[in-house]
């Protein structure tokens, strides 16, 4: 008998669905692309044909231009080659999905980038029993355990308040974080105009177009430095320390991201103020979602692998480090 998921080939350049002749999240122009969420380590440019999400799309064609795509609802079913293939939310990004694929009595999960806590801007995680749980690790050690948001969220607020005469001005990544941050303020009751870098703008209004409510959003360059006294500012990381930025009220630093965690990278950054709030599963999501899909075998991506591995190991689930290239820089 064949071993469990041979049809399923980890490259360095991606994931090689062999019966489907297709390939999950490839970094290398392919013929065809099943695309699990718009974020530049998953989803390049130059592929012959794109299967995603309407959103993950959307994305795609916001960065690479217009895409050769053909566009998957979630909980859709479809064949490719001789593989049925469907996508389930991933609660990751707007348009995150997982994707299932089955092929000879075997089901296979890849799970992309994902998280289980309650997101605004798009659809809850969707726990999928199968054999292969092909799951990502970017967090996968016991010491990243992320905090409750909203208190993160309240605590941006409350020296927002403690300072009229500043503003605060938030590293978060145009894709995700950045309109993540913007409705976690929102449903914290927070209501004024958020000045945002020119960076962020197409992709905060591609999340407008798909329904999610980011309320008054303002170009920061057009802001004089008085109108942002008392302002939340949010602009991509790269922009914090540079001559961008002095244009701003006497900015409080501050960052989003779930390896503000690590004192370290929050100092590399100069960060006065680290915010821990991730679109990744911490320690506990990770444990927790793979006891819900209850695998024969976990393969590991994208991250931490060994202490999950380990986890696994303890456990009786069969464990597997996968070596892909390119993961992280966009993703916290
Ligand atoms: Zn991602
Ligand atoms: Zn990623």
């Amino acid at each position: 008998m064949a071993r469990l998921g041979s049809w399923i080939e980890p490259f360095s350049e991606g994931i090689y669905v062999r019966p489907a002749d297709a390939w999950v999240d490839p970094s290398q122009p392919k013929p065809t692309a099943l695309v699990t969420h718009g974020h530049a380590d998953h989803a390049r440019g130059g592929h012959g044909k794109v299967f995603a999400t309407p959103e993950t799309l959307a994305i795609m064609d916001c960065r690479y231009g217009p895409q050769p795509d053909r566009p998957v609802a979630y909980g859709e079913s479809f064949r490719v080659g001789d593989v049925q293939v469907s996508f389930v939310p991933a609660g990751h990004v707007l348009g995150s999905a997982q994707i299932v694929l089955e092929h000879g009595g075997e089901r296979v999960v890849v799970s992309g980038d994902y998280k289980r806590r309650p997101d605004p801007t798009c659809a809850p995680f969707e726990p999928v029993p199968c054999d292969i749980f092909i799951t990502e690790a970017t967090f996968g050690l016991p010491v990243f355990r992320h905090p409750a948001t909203a208190g993160e969220i309240d605590r941006l607020l409350l020296r927002l308040h403690d300072n009229p005469d500043r503003c605060i001005l938030v590293g978060a990544y145009a894709l995700g974080k950045a309109q993540r941050l913007i409705t976690e303020l929102r449903c914290r009751g927070h209501h004024d105009p958020i000045y945002i870098h020119g960076a962020l703008q197409r992709l905060c209004d591609l999340y407008a177009q798909f329904g999610v409510p980011l309320g008054e959003l303002r170009p920061a360059t057009e802001a004089s430095k008085d109108e942002l006294r008392g302002r939340i500012v949010l602009a991509p990381p790269s922009a914090l320390n540079d001559r961008w930025s002095r244009r701003l009220p006497n900015p409080i630093t501050a960052m989003a991201s779930g390896w503000m965690r690590v004192r370290q990278r929050a100092r590399q950054r100069l960060v006065e103020m680290p915010l821990i709030v991730s679109d990744h599963a911490d320690w506990d999501e990770l444990t927790q979602t793979i006891q819900e899909v209850a695998p024969r075998e976990v393969w590991i991506t994208h991250g931490r692998e060994e202490a999950l591995k380990h986890w696994c190991m303890t456990r009786q689930i069969k464990a597997r480090e996968l070596n892909l290239v390119g993961y992280e820089d966009e993703d916290d």
